[in-house]
């Protein structure tokens, strides 16, 4: 059964798909290029009140849920999904404080956070350590009530500005269970010993900015532990979900762009004195694009209302991402090919859709970890 979208919800995705069409069309093209981001969209975002949705009104949030986050989110990748994912990203690293943050991580950071006066980055990722995130090797050893952190970071996006890193970290390597060995904690990028280096030269997503970060020594508090230490691993899963609903939502708004993109070219093209719309292979490429549009939005429309904070469906966000990625892929390649030659080159959208289209295939759970998470819930 469909989700029928309350008034409400209807015009927040307007409101947000007026506010990308103005704010990310002038700029899109350049951030593209130069690989460059402006804080100063970010801070208008959060203005307005698009930036962390879902948080609470005790926090200064307007209390919707993650599914208001994915409708806004699938808005601004219609109009540009790098600009929309650097704007909105830092609004789902701040679920990892809504959820698992304790009463003074959420008095002190929520409202600065969907203010736009603070941003925060999630590291992972290390140069040795991807999907496998029990190999996270990080450490965070607790000396005195202080911990002491030392490793590298890997693709951490708006880690070049970002404020605070909330970080994964191997807090107790003896553990005899693999899943209490890690913990989430909050640095702030200032602190003594951190450094970071731009990560350059994208294929796509290229205004979502990301950088490299190491720790050398760096000491924080007891307090900056992001919920109970050894609970690391199961957070970075709840994370991952909410990670891969939101990429699923970026997926459809990638595809969208895709084939307005493709049909409007359609139109305006001709070939042997014939609109190219008007021939069959044309027509066939754009029912495909639209039919898997409205199945990949249905799928994340679930999945984004199927989790609440104590229960996540961990195979169905990873189908819908999955299903996502194969649509913004297929869609953006389609638009390319009705583009013919002009949609090889820069000038036009569909080359820079293409590009950010991979994406969504690549990250969090790839294809084939995805495939396992699935398989759990079809065969448990
Ligand atoms: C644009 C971008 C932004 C990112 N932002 C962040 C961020 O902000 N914070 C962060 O922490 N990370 C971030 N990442 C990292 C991302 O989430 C992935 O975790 C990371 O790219 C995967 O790590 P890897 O490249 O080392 O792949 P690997 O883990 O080395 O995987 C390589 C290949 O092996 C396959 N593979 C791995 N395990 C299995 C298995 N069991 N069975 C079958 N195949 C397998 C994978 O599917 C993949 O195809 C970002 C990545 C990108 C591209």
């Amino acid at each position: 059964m469909g989700v029928k979208l309350n008034s409400e919800q209807v015009d927040i995705m307007k409101a947000a798909r007026e506010f990308a069409e103005k704010e990310f069309s002038e700029v899109m093209q350049e951030f593209d290029k130069d690989e460059v981001f402006d804080l100063g969209l970010l801070r208008k975002a959060c203005e307005l009140g698009f930036v962390g949705v879902s948080i609470d009104e005790a926090y200064e949030g307007i209390g919707y849920s993650y599914f208001e986050h994915c409708l806004i989110t699938e808005e601004f990748a219609a109009v540009d999904p790098g600009i929309g994912l650097a704007t909105l990203y830092p609004a789902v690293v701040a679920e990892c404080i809504r959820i698992f943050g304790d009463g003074s991580q959420k008095k002190n950071l929520l409202p600065k956070i969907i203010a736009g006066e603070i941003v925060l980055a999630l590291a992972i990722t290390e140069p040795d350590s991807g999907f496998d995130i029990y190999s996270v090797s990080t450490t965070a050893a607790l000396e005195n009530d202080t911990w002491v952190i030392n490793g590298d970071k890997a693709f951490v996006l708006g880690g070049d500005y970002a404020d605070y890193i909330c970080l994964l970290a191997l807090t107790d390597p003896g553990n005899p269970s693999p899943e209490n060995r890690h913990s989430f904690i909050l640095v702030p990028k200032e602190t003594q010993g951190v450094s970071w280096k731009r990560l350059e030269g994208k294929l796509g997503m290229r205004a979502a900015t990301a950088a490299k970060l190491s720790f050398s020594n760096v000491k924080v508090s007891l307090s900056h532990c992001v919920g109970a230490p050894g609970n690391g691993i199961s957070q970075a899963r709840a994370l991952q979900c909410r990670i891969n609903t939101m990429v699923a939502a970026m997926g459809v708004g990638i595809a969208r762009a895709a084939l307005y993109e493709g049909a409007n070219y359609s139109k305006r093209r001709h070939a042997f004195e014939m609109p190219i719309c008007t021939f069959q292979g044309i027509q066939s490429k754009l029912i495909e694009m639209a039919t898997l549009i409205r199945a990949a939005r249905g799928l994340y429309y679930e999945a984004a209302l199927s989790f609440n904070d104590s229960k996540i469906d961990y195979g169905f966000t990873a189908m819908a991402k999955r299903f996502s990625g194969k649509t913004a892929l297929k869609c953006a390649d389609e638009a390319l090919q009705i583009h013919g030659g002009y949609g090889y080159f820069d000038e036009y959208r569909v080359q820079r859709l293409y590009r950010d289209a991979k994406v969504v295939d690549l990250w969090e759970g790839s294809k084939e970890l995805e495939r396992q998470d699935i398989l759990k819930t079809i065969l448990n």
